[in-house]
């Protein structure tokens, strides 16, 4: 018990304890000393002080001290045993999926203020502001996303486990434009699209998720619902057929489908399928194409192909000018 006891402490020093709980202190000097305005009682000069070293804590002005459970006994008038219940369950980490959404919700935020990312998407042919909200897009600007999830008591293993940073800490969606992906309701991948730098070479990874499973098909909760469903390959894809009016469009992130996936396409009979993966050169996106329509015919799926003009994808196709009636052209023809 007592050893259980110091670890639990260690894990949470009081110097990230009581800043979680809106504590403001200053360094006194060199010291691993802290002073700070009572928590405990009111008062305008401070005198509470926390010795980082020590991991304990001293107020002058009301003569309390002791160790964090000490503090939490005092400020939350509970009994020992109470206490410690309440440490241990502060400790116990935050499911993934909220982690998420605070993530994505920080990403959301950062978009507005950095008119580098609007610029990106409005080049990629992105300019519904209604949409954008819809689908959650928000950008990594790098930094101040591991201070910004600190604050709300997401320890620094829990972003490095979830890949969100780096060991150094540093965002590792940096300059990235940012889709969440979901199943039922909840987030439970992030895609970053790298945005590339005005000056200098390309990037390397342009295309990001979290190192975890990409869930099912984006959008999958409104596009399932028809009966012809749309398949693009990317997300920006997904956003221009939707823009242009296709809101039967889901997305598999990548030609590759996972089993979940496949299974969501063949949960009704009757469906078809429209694939419309990316014209490449060496021919990827077409034999992806081909051997996914295969696997949904034999699962009873009507599957067809859709043809885009060579070099293609349906994010090129509308930002070359093509229109909804061009692409529903494309549609009819789809073998
Ligand atoms: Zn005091």
């Amino acid at each position: 018990m007592g050893e259980d006891l110091e670890r639990l402490k260690r894990r949470i020093p009081l110097l990230e304890y009581l800043p979680r709980h809106n504590w403001t202190a200053r360094r006194l000097g060199a010291q691993p000393e802290f002073v700070g305005l009572c928590p405990l009682h009111r008062e305008t000069r401070p005198s509470f002080y926390v010795n980082a070293r020590k991991n304990l804590f001293y107020c002058h002005g009301c003569g309390r001290g002791g160790d964090l459970i000490r503090f939490v006994e005092l400020s939350l008038a509970l009994p020992f045993r109470q206490s410690v219940a309440y440490l241990q369950q502060e400790l116990a980490p935050a499911p993934v999926s909220e982690l998420l959404e605070q993530t994505a919700a920080f990403y959301r935020l950062q978009l507005r203020r950095h008119p580098e990312a609007t610029r990106y998407l409005e080049r990629r042919g992105l300019q519904d502001s209604a949409l954008i909200d819809e689908l959650g897009i928000g950008y990594a600007p790098g930094g101040k996303l591991r201070r910004h999830l600190a604050t709300r008591g997401f320890s620094f293993d829990l972003l490095l486990q979830a890949g969100l940073i780096n060991s150094q800490g540093r965002d590792s969606f940096c300059r990235r434009v940012i889709f969440p992906c979901c199943q039922h309701r909840q987030i439970v991948n992030l895609y970053g699209r790298r945005v590339p730098a005005p000056f200098g070479p390309g990037a390397a990874f342009p295309h990001r998720l979290l190192p975890r499973s990409k869930g099912g098909l984006f959008a999958w909760e409104s596009a399932g619902q028809f009966s012809t469903v749309i398949l693009a390959e990317g997300l920006f894809d997904l956003a221009l057929l939707w823009q242009a009016g296709f809101r039967n469009t889901a997305c598999a992130i990548g030609a590759r489908l996972t089993a979940t996936q496949l299974a969501q396409l063949c949960d009704r009979p009757g469906r078809q399928v429209c694939i419309v993966f990316d014209q490449d050169e060496n021919q990827a996106g077409q034999q992806a194409s081909r051997q996914l329509a295969r696997r949904l015919e034999s699962a009873g799926v009507t599957a067809r192909i859709v043809q885009l003009p060579a070099g293609h994808d349906p994010n090129s196709y509308f930002v070359a000018g093509a229109t909804a009636a061009d692409f529903a052209a494309c549609l009819q023809q789809a073998q």
